[in-house]
């Protein structure tokens, strides 16, 4: 299993790290032992002194493709989840300043935390779909697939292009404004609309 992840996705946030407006999508891949397990609680790791959240809505891939047209990528996933890609800022920024891969700082032990799913059939319109996170109960980030450059169909067509999509993959769709470092005894909260979707305990 894959985890293929989209970067600066949402404008407001290319605006909060001075990042340039990208002309093609900004992909990249966790491994699949950066997934934290289900209600664990995740450890800062000792390579960094400024961990930030990112949540991020979830796509999960339901059938095998390549190549797949935008006006058939529905057909390729079935449920929606809600997550947090933790990025090691710190680190993050020493590579991004050499030009070197992202991989170390994103793609850690317990960086992927993914929460419920929801069948897409809950949803009137996946381009408009509600989303927030809570640090200690207060509102951090909150956003809405509508505020999307690249919208989930979009993003299917295009990563297919150049990754064969297998049943499990799971796409993180990029992070709205509000990413900001956690410390020990936080507690994550990430809601889809009105439902709970992840409780996470920083350590
Ligand atoms: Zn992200």
């Amino acid at each position: 299993m894959k985890l293929i992840c989209i970067g600066r996705n949402y404008t407001d946030h290319i605006k909060e790290l001075a990042n340039e407006r990208p002309t093609d999508p900004v992909v990249f891949l966790k491994p699949d032992s950066s997934v934290l397990q289900y209600e664990q609680p995740f450890f800062i790791p000792e390579f960094s002194n400024d961990v930030h959240h990112e949540v991020e809505v979830l796509v999960k891939i339901s059938k095998v493709g390549k190549h797949i047209d935008k006006k058939f990528a529905h057909k390729y996933y079935q449920d929606i989840g809600l997550g947090i890609d933790f990025t090691a800022r710190d680190l993050q920024s020493q590579l991004k300043d050499k030009g070197l891969p992202w991989e170390k700082a994103k793609g850690f032990d317990g960086a992927a935390v993914i929460g419920k799913w929801l069948p897409k059939s809950k949803f009137k319109d996946l381009n408009a779909i509600d989303f927030r996170l809570e640090k200690n109960a207060d509102i951090v980030q909150r956003g809405n697939t509508a505020l999307m450059l690249w919208k989930i169909d979009e993003i299917i067509a295009y990563i297919s292009q150049f990754f064969t999509l297998k049943t499990g993959d799971i796409i993180f769709t990029g992070t709205p404004a509000g990413v900001g470092k956690v410390i020990a005894d936080d507690v994550l909260t990430g809601y889809i609309e009105d439902t709970e979707m992840f409780s996470i305990k920083i350590k």
